[in-house]
């Protein structure tokens, strides 16, 4: 990866890391306890060795969502950041705290047991940008943005 795509970190910047190696298996997980794990429909991770994920800043806050599982996240802002099942050389980080997401394509889907029944009829809905649905006056009364640049 080329131009800041194997860095990441949370949302606040408290945390963030560096890849050195290139991620692999990158997959969503629509699975009940990635639901939960990242408040979200589903969860966007790909794999790395633990060995090749460096923590340039901070670390993660773990919580422990099985007995042999360990999900890291930002104990400041809250970010999830990881998923491990210890002992095993697979570390998989949430594909979205990276500072360019976009580089690394998911190429499954697994845990659709639990996929939301809206989840495939995202493509149809209408669309509109962030500009486009943002008020003019909310455009300058939501105060400083506190979102660490997608960058060190
Ligand atoms: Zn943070
Ligand atoms: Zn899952």
């Amino acid at each position: 990866m080329t131009g800041g795509g194997n860095t990441g970190g949370c949302q606040c910047g408290a945390v963030r890391y560096r890849l050195m190696a290139q991620p692999s298996d990158a997959h969503i997980c629509h699975c009940r306890m990635c639901q939960k794990a990242v408040g979200g429909p589903f969860a966007a991770l790909a794999v790395v060795n633990p060995d090749d994920i460096e923590w340039t800043r901070g670390k993660p806050a773990v919580f422990n969502s099985s007995e042999n599982v360990q999900r890291g996240f930002c104990a400041k802002c809250g970010t999830p950041l990881t998923y491990h099942y210890l002992g095993n050389d697979r570390l998989n980080f949430s594909i979205a705290s990276l500072d360019a997401p976009g580089q690394v394509v998911p190429d499954i889907q697994i845990g659709i047991e639990s996929r939301l029944p809206w989840c495939a009829a995202l493509a149809n809905l209408p669309e509109r940008t962030t500009d486009d649905i943002m008020p003019e006056d909310k455009k300058t009364n939501m105060g400083k943005n506190r979102q660490h640049a997608d960058h060190d």
